[in-house]
């Protein structure tokens, strides 16, 4: 074989991955600066589930989006959304065949960890107040120490009012803490593993120091931190019981690295899929050919139940609701559907490369990631998609130019983790996972590029434009 020949067969037959630089069109990246500008202000107006889903549905309306009621005559090309609850939600462009030929589906979660409050948190110990917590997800707790929190969420008082919360959001508010030990006197702790030595029970939040009343009472700074509560929202130290309240980072989401090729915040995971999965179907600018349905769904991070979360019925629900406006059954639009399951994936860290396996890791810069499974040790907890999906979306996504990457979640047998998938998988819709490779996944602050969320965006957009169903 002479030199030419063997070149040939080489391009012919190996594959080569690519940075993303060497195949983006440089006449995109204006428009996947404002897209990634976008997001960032998605992001600060995102920091917990229900601030998400009411950015979500205040894009939507601005969109031409309008809630959906049973009463409603569905026609191709009308764009409807029902909010789950205020904590998630579903939102369809109805397309011009019918349902029959199934749906072009994204789910994304937008629940992200956190510290929520336990049901009864205000306790005053060394004349400070203090919030106990119950973290949400899997946190790193080490993580969650010395840096500004805020608290957001709502609480229902005990006459039924509902009020919103927000401690810390807004400009020059003050913010929350949770403290550490100085190393002076850290000797012990330092000795612990990390997962050790920040117990959950540390978890609290400093609220205040200074005392109300005269000093022959006891309990003057938890009264005093009580007394500003009730003048700002009337809430008793009672309605905690009945709250939602959730500690999340302060910090807004920014550019990171000198190139300003990045992107730091607090819950790219899953926002920045869900952001693209949302953005994807309110640019739509014609009727697809099958009905798109983007699902932004609640509770992922805590295994997908609850009446929020992707395991809820809700979903089917407003599959059916939009299935009988068109006499169709479910089940028929379901077995034809297809599910993009938008969720992150860990980025290789060069710092960390003993749990990666480089062949098989999700490199930063390399476009989505498309994952055949998740799961832990033998697959278990994954839906694992067939060829045939993985096929159907390689062939989208390449007659897009969508640049996509092919990962797995770390080294085999070093852990796991699990999406939304195989819940839509168990419903008989042909699912695959893909999305954004993150840096410090679940930390108060990840990191993810631009050019990997621009094209995670145009996947979601090749999977709602569609021509090609998955069942042809
Ligand atoms: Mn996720
Ligand atoms: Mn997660």
């Amino acid at each position: 074989m002479d030199k030419n020949e063997y070149k040939a067969w080489k391009e012919k037959l190996l594959s080569t991955k690519k940075n993303g630089y060497d195949k983006l069109d440089p006449a995109e990246l204006p428009a996947m600066e404002a897209y990634c500008a976008d997001y960032k202000a998605f992001l600060d107006a995102s920091k917990t589930e229900r601030l998400c889903a009411a950015e979500s549905i205040r894009l939507a309306e601005a969109a031409g989006y309008r809630p959906y009621t049973r009463d409603m005559v569905l026609r191709e090309g009308d764009k409807v959304y029902v909010s789950n609850r205020g904590k998630a939600v579903m939102l369809a462009h109805i397309g011009w065949k019918s349902l029959a030929a199934g749906a072009q589906i994204a789910a994304a979660h937008i629940d992200s960890p956190r510290l929520d409050l336990k049901p009864n948190p205000l306790y005053e110990e060394g004349e400070m107040a203090y919030f106990k917590t119950h973290y949400y997800g899997g946190i790193r707790k080490y993580q969650w120490v010395t840096i500004p929190l805020v608290l957001h969420g709502v609480a229902v008082l005990r006459d039924g009012t509902r009020v919103t919360v927000n401690i810390g959001a807004d400009p020059g508010d003050p913010k929350l803490v949770i403290t550490d030990l100085l190393p002076h006197l850290a000797q012990e702790q330092s000795k612990k593993p990390l997962g050790e030595a920040i117990p959950g029970e540390t978890l609290n939040l400093l609220l205040g120091s200074q005392p109300l009343g005269g000093e022959e009472e006891s309990g003057r700074v938890k009264l005093a931190v009580m007394k500003l509560l009730y003048d700002k929202y009337g809430l008793t130290e009672d309605d905690f019981t009945s709250a939602e309240l959730e500690a999340v980072p302060a910090v807004n989401a920014c550019d990171i690295g000198l190139d300003r090729s990045l992107i730091g915040a607090y819950g790219h995971d899953d926002r920045v899929c869900a952001y693209a999965a949302l953005r994807a179907l309110l640019d739509l600018r014609e009727t697809p050919e099958r009905t798109a349905v983007c699902m932004l769904a609640d509770k992922e991070e805590i295994g997908s139940d609850g009446v929020t979360g992707m395991q809820s019925a809700a979903f089917d629900t407003f599959m059916e609701d939009l299935c009988a406006a068109q006499d169709v059954p479910l089940r028929v639009c379901l077995e034809s559907s297809f599910c993009l399951s938008a969720d992150v994936t860990a980025a290789y860290d060069p710092d960390y490369s003993e749990v990666f396996e480089k062949r098989n890791a999700a490199q930063v810069n390399y476009g989505v990631g498309l994952c055949k499974y998740t799961g832990s040790r033998g697959k278990s907890g994954s839906s694992d998609a067939d060829a045939e999906t993985v096929g159907y979306v390689r062939g989208l996504f390449d007659a897009e130019g969508v640049i996509w990457q092919i990962t797995e979640l770390g080294k085999v047998d070093v852990g796991g983790g699990g999406t939304v998938a195989m819940y839509m998988a168990n419903r008989n819709i042909a699912t695959l996972d893909a999305g954004v490779p993150v840096l410090s996944m679940h930390s108060p602050f990840e990191t993810v590029a631009k050019l990997d969320c621009w094209e995670t965006y145009k996947g979601m957009r090749a999977v709602y434009q569609a021509r090609k169903g998955i069942r042809g």
